[in-house]
């Protein structure tokens, strides 16, 4: 029999993203639902975005600017790099495929944290690469862990700040001192920082800062979350240029639409709508802990655009009340923690609305 399908696949099971938005609303027959269960941006797309978006509409029969060149150079003042130091993506997840793709072999270990963003592991099953789980320690990245589990075959390490789904930060200190640690002849570190527009540690990492000392660091950073642009899929990842090089060798012509690009480039000009996003966020999420916590609920201390929220046996009936009541949360259990559910930061009125409907199941 001719053999079709590599054997990588078998070790994989399609990314399972949940039902359109759409399709909850009719099955629930409820005319609005607020979904919490994916970190999305609770203001939405800056309203200059949705303008630009509009006028760019009537450019679609054009081809986009193939390497996104007006973006980069508008992120890099941003970012403070140069433009050849990023590579933009179809979302952030694009430029993980891109990792895998471009470094990943059979033989290979990759030690990324347990349990922890799916894609990781993902990317390196398809490669034929080996993922070493890293147990976190409660809900905190564990970089010893993580460190004792590097060996000759390690190609990259995964280390995610803040940590979906644990929501927890991975303090500087320590992070420099593992990839330091790891020497002359190093594996990548990938430090995934698509939450970090949402830190206020004042041990948050940043990813340049550790790229300009230490040259297999890629960090990865989106617009999903801070600039409302999930549905646009625009991601993008920093590192030096000859790392760069290596993953413009596997990203497709136009691997980014031009209503993305364009939406991208006005997201950045626009400071207000990110601040207030930011400022929203940090508003709501200590309130949201405390109000959980003086439930008893047990909730890390979050530097996130949600929270992961223990709840025990009532963690089933509380997503079904809450879906009753037109709020989508994710199932903990989905993500590698049963008996907890992951709540993204919603506005006040949604957050009361949590509080209200786990008073009534849960019970005060
Ligand atoms: N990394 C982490 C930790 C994420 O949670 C997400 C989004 N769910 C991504 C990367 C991918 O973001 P994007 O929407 O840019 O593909």
């Amino acid at each position: 029999m001719r053999k079709i399908w590599r054997d990588a696949l078998d070790r994989v099971t399609p990314y399972e993203a949940g039902p359109p938005l759409e399709e909850v609303q009719r099955e629930l027959g409820l005319p609005s639902v607020l979904r919490l269960s994916a970190n999305e941006n609770p203001l939405g797309p800056s309203p200059k975005v949705v303008e630009a978006l509009r006028t760019e509409a009537a450019r679609s029969h054009l081809y986009p600017d193939g390497g996104s060149s007006a973006l980069r150079k508008a992120l890099g003042a941003w970012v403070g790099v140069d433009p050849s130091w990023l590579i933009i993506g179809n979302g952030a997840d694009e430029l993980i495929s891109f990792i895998g793709r471009a470094a990943f072999e059979p033989g290979d270990e990759v030690v990324l944290p347990h349990p922890a963003f799916e894609p990781y592991s993902i990317e390196a099953l398809l490669a034929g690469a080996t993922p070493v789980a890293s147990p976190l320690r409660g809900y905190e990245t564990d970089l010893d862990d993580m460190r004792r589990r590097v060996t000759a075959r390690t190609k990259a390490l995964f280390v995610c700040t803040p940590h979906n789904p644990a929501s927890t930060l991975v303090r500087r200190g320590p992070l420099r001192g593992l990839i330091e640690s790891l020497g002359a002849d190093p594996p990548l570190v990938i430090v995934d920082e698509a939450y970090r527009d949402f830190c206020d540690a004042p041990e948050t990492p940043d990813g340049v800062a550790l790229i300009r000392d230490f040259a297999q660091v890629i960090s990865l950073r989106t617009f999903s979350k801070i600039a409302g642009l999930a549905g646009l899929r625009v991601g993008y990842a920093i590192a030096r240029p000859e790392v760069i090089n290596r993953l413009n060798r596997i990203r497709a012509p136009y691997n980014v639409n031009r209503l993305a690009q364009v939406a991208a480039v006005t997201a950045l000009a626009d400071r207000a709508h990110l601040e207030r996003t930011r400022a929203l966020v940090l508003a709501e999420r200590p309130r949201l802990i405390q109000a959980l916590r003086q439930r008893g609920a047990t909730v890390p201390d979050s530097q996130a655009n949600f929270l992961l929220v223990k709840v025990g046996d009532q963690a089933g009936a509380l997503r079904q009340a809450l879906m009753k009541g037109g709020i989508l949360v994710r199932d903990g259990a989905g993500v590698g923690f049963p008996g907890h559910l992951r709540v993204s930061i919603g506005d006040a009125a949604g957050n009361a609305k949590i509080l209200e409907i786990w008073d009534h199941t849960v019970g005060r």
